[in-house]
């Protein structure tokens, strides 16, 4: 559920006409909604009552600051997986100690301002960080809170380029060698061992996959407390999908996904730490954007808007699905017909939907990509020279700009020429 509603034929952002705010600042725009993204978080929450818990929102989702903000309200801490976020969740008042690295190609100095920072915990992902960790620590004369992130080989059954747990994926230590690698953490000066982690991938849609993963959790964990590690942490990561399909779709609940975890894992006595992205943010936004031509081609109908893949790449990068809701509610009943809606940008792959079934929308009239929240800005780029497009925070009948659309003079001024020719 979220709170992009029709009323009075009109969709709002929570007590906000979308229309009104397209208005002020302007399209394309990202719109967020506060009640949703604080919905989200207490579901989680409440999913895992009864068991001691840390819900480390993922901020590669939405690092906008102000959503940050409204988590760390809620009591969320942060899963980072670089230096630039991990100040991000600083500059939102998120103490380093409540900020969990993860991560596959760490480097020594974001180790050493992570540590710098009193961090929560590490997930080392290789054999190779931990030697390098342990050099960055000892070095501070710091320890390093570390969980080691197991590959279960598990496929997650979602799309090839965000499943993460079978042995052929780059992340994790493969779970075969766990016991060999905590026997040399435990070893290391400036290591300390709290936990085990796993994340297995992103958008499932199925929880038989994360049910697999924490068995083989809970199973290596009475192992390596019975070779002397003091497991005290499970993290079991991020991944449950969203509904982006509305009509059709119905991914698991949270409350289901807190009953498999506390039914695999509940036994061991640990802290469950969990890094939910997508199902926090996805459905807390949507992208606003403009139809600049109803384009007649040989049998098609183009409906060029003026967002583009560069300000959503998800469906040039995984095939996504957004669904598309015109601004104006249209009329009860009203004909639809089969149009691709596109971007500007000068690559076929600027495809938002092919002969999606839409109700009449013409120039000039604003619709709305529902779904945008998680992994929309965050992956934007200004790819032909298109600069980043604006994000609102709404919260009741209030809105606020929460990051600026740069000038074009802004987004120039970061360019230099050399003088090499006087
Ligand atoms: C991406 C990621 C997440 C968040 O995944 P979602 O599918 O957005 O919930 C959590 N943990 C790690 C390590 C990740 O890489």
């Amino acid at each position: 559920m979220d709170h992009f509603l029709y009323r009075d034929g009109a969709l709002h952002a929570e007590d906000v006409p979308v229309a009104d705010i397209a208005a002020a600042v302007g399209t394309p725009v990202y719109i967020y909604s506060t009640a949703t993204l604080e919905r989200h978080y207490r579901v989680f929450d409440e999913a895992l009552a009864g068991t001691e818990h840390f819900i480390a929102y993922a901020v590669k989702a939405n690092g906008n600051l102000a959503v940050l903000k409204t988590l760390a309200d809620m009591g969320a801490g942060m899963d980072v997986v670089s230096e630039g976020e991990f100040r991000r969740a600083l500059a939102a008042g998120v103490p380093g100690n409540r900020v969990v690295f993860s991560g596959v190609g760490k480097t020594a100095d974001e180790l050493r301002f992570a540590l710098s920072q009193n961090v929560r915990q590490l997930n080392v992902e290789s054999a190779e960080e931990l030697e390098t960790l342990s050099g960055v620590a000892a070095s501070m004369g710091v320890t390093a809170p570390i969980a080691l992130r197991v590959n279960p080989d598990v496929d997650a059954k979602t799309h090839a380029k965000i499943a993460t747990g079978k042995s052929e994926n780059k992340f994790g230590i493969p779970i075969s060698r766990a016991r060999e690698v905590y026997a040399r953490a435990a070893a290391l000066p400036g290591i300390e061992v709290v936990g085990l982690d796993v994340h297995i991938g992103s958008q499932l849609t199925d929880l038989a996959p994360f049910e697999a993963a924490f068995s083989k959790v809970a199973e290596l964990t009475e192992t390596l407390r019975a070779d002397g590690h003091a497991i005290r942490r499970l993290d079991l990561g991020g991944g449950l999908g969203i509904p982006y399909q509305h009509s059709n779709e119905a991914p698991p609940l949270p409350f289901d996904y807190g009953a498999v975890i506390k039914r695999t894992v509940g036994h061991l006595g640990c802290e469950i730490e969990i890094e939910p992205g997508r199902l926090i943010a996805g459905n807390a936004g949507i992208l606003v954007t403009r139809v600049i031509y109803r384009k007649q081609g040989e049998g098609r109908v183009f409906l060029v808007v003026d967002a583009a893949m560069n300000d959503l790449i998800r469906p040039a990068m995984y095939e996504a699905w957004h669904d598309i809701a015109p601004v104006i509610e249209p009329a009860p009943g009203a004909e639809k017909a089969e149009v691709d809606v596109v971007g500007p940008i000068c690559e076929t792959g600027d495809t938002f939907a092919r002969g999606r079934a839409l109700p009449p929308v013409g120039p000039g009239e604003l619709v709305a990509f529902r779904s945008a929240g998680a992994y929309g800005a965050s992956m934007s780029s200004e790819y032909n020279g298109r600069p980043l497009i604006p994000e609102v925070l709404v919260r009741g009948d209030q809105f606020a700009v929460v990051r600026a659309r740069p000038s074009y003079e802004e987004m120039l001024a970061r360019d230099t020429i050399p003088d090499w020719n006087g």
